[in-house]
């Protein structure tokens, strides 16, 4: 059987080359019609052909206040009280109850500052006048571990139970009323957190889009989905989403206002004081606190948090500014959406890099043997190895992915064009009766 060795495909190279330019051109050709047809499907989510339609719905908003706490400024907690009051807009407080006297980052053991009765006195008021209500945010607000920022996860349940337990019943008796809703500093936690929540008889977590949770859980989730800068396209947001009872938790702390952080405040007390008004005379905002939101949303499930926990992977592994153009269209109840975006955005770009990968073997390989050889041999290890790095654990980010992708188009292109020139090079077969016709 004629069979074509590598070196006599390098030794062939030159001549190779000349004979294959237009079919190498075609196969350009229709590499480019086979990347536009998928680029155009990868629009598509994109651009709103979806067929939907802003509809007339309610839009839930909760603003969720962090780190009310013996440390913190009473003036700006004063006048973020009032503007909630005057404007008839509830908030929830997220307190915490023994805040540590020196840094938030330091874990050696430090003294702590129990919330005062003045402190207490504040709640109670605006808790009785029915604008707020209050939600334990940890116990001193302290890092565990200098390894992440982290105040519970990883603590042995019978260690998280008893900081909860501690930190609820001061809680309650300062303010004279339950409280049933955890928020974590950093929002950080664990599956044992969830059992000590359910134990405890607390009812709902106010943590991240991103946290764990078991599909047991009877606990409401309240995950933070924006800050005060992105309140206004998350509106947006909603009102494009076929989600039939979008809910935005806006996040915000002291240092968001002028007057307290002159350099990185976003807003001053007016300006903030006139969105809540503006909020408040907008007619498909329902605005609420995380208390009346568990009354008054019917899924507040772990399946519902689950579902978006699932979206919020699949937006993390695009790049920015395809997220904002996804999120100018879709909120978190459009999960097939979101892994089509991904999952196409992907392919494309396996497709490129294997053209690329191919034109560079076409030419190169016929050139030099040991660059064959590296290509044969070579690149399975490199994406087993390179796979692996980037699944070793359910964590994967868009870098690691990308770096996935960009292996695969390499392999791809490489074993596509390693035959191809294999069979090129072969001599054609000659038949019995070739020779009588030469
Ligand atoms: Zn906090």
């Amino acid at each position: 059987m004629a069979g074509v060795t590598l070196g006599d495909a390098c030794a062939k190279g030159r001549g190779i080359i000349k004979v294959e330019v237009h079919m190498i051109g075609n196969v350009v050709l229709l590499y480019r019609g086979i990347l536009i047809a998928i680029l155009f499907a990868c629009m598509i989510p994109f651009t709103g052909c979806s067929g939907q339609t802003a509809k007339a719905k309610q839009i839930n908003v909760i603003f969720r206040f962090d780190d009310y706490s013996a440390k913190s400024s009473m003036d700006t907690e004063l006048k973020i009280i009032d503007a909630f009051r005057k404007n008839k807009v509830p908030v929830t407080f997220a307190v915490i109850p023994f805040v540590c006297a020196g840094s938030e980052h330091d874990p050696s053991p430090q003294n702590s500052l129990p919330l005062t009765p003045t402190k207490g006195n504040i709640l109670k008021a605006a808790l009785k006048s029915g604008i707020l209500d209050v939600a334990l945010h940890g116990y001193a607000h302290q890092i565990v571990s200098v390894r992440e920022m982290n105040e519970f996860s990883g603590l042995d349940y019978g260690v998280q139970a008893k900081k909860l337990a501690e930190g609820k019943k001061f809680l309650e008796a300062l303010i004279d009323a339950p409280v049933t809703t955890f928020v974590p500093p950093w929002n950080a936690y664990d599956l044992n957190t969830l059992r000590v929540l359910e134990d405890l008889g607390f009812s709902t977590l106010s943590a991240s889009k991103a946290g764990k949770a078991e599909k047991t859980t009877t606990l409401n989730f309240l995950p933070a989905t924006c800050e005060l800068p992105q309140l206004r396209n998350a509106i947006g947001a909603a009102r494009n989403s076929s989600d039939t009872q979008p809910v935005i938790v806006v996040v915000f702390h002291e240092y968001d206002f002028r007057e307290f952080d002159k350099k990185h405040g976003k807003i001053t007390y007016q300006e903030f004081s006139d969105l809540l008004r503006g909020l408040r005379s907008t007619e498909d905002v329902r605005l609420l606190s995380i208390g009346q939101a568990t009354g008054m949303i019917n899924d507040l499930t772990v399946s519902r948090f689950l579902l978006n926990r699932s979206i919020h992977t699949a937006l993390n592994l695009l790049p920015s500014f395809l997220v904002k153009v996804y999120d100018s269209r879709y909120t978190d109840r459009d999960h097939g959406y979101s892994w089509l975006c991904a999952g196409l955005f992907y392919v494309t770009i396996i497709l490129l890099v294997a053209l690329v990968s191919f034109a560079a073997g076409r030419f190169m390989f016929p050139r030099s043997a040991f660059l064959m050889n590296v290509g044969i041999y070579g690149s399975i290890p490199l994406l087993v190895t390179v796979l692996v790095y980037v699944f070793h654990d359910l964590d994967v980010t868009i870098g690691r992915a990308m770096i996935g992708a960009l292996i695969v188009g390499i392999s791809v292109g490489t074993w596509l064009c390693i035959p191809s020139l294999a069979k090129k090079t072969h001599p054609r077969k000659t038949g019995p009766g070739d020779e009588n016709r030469a």
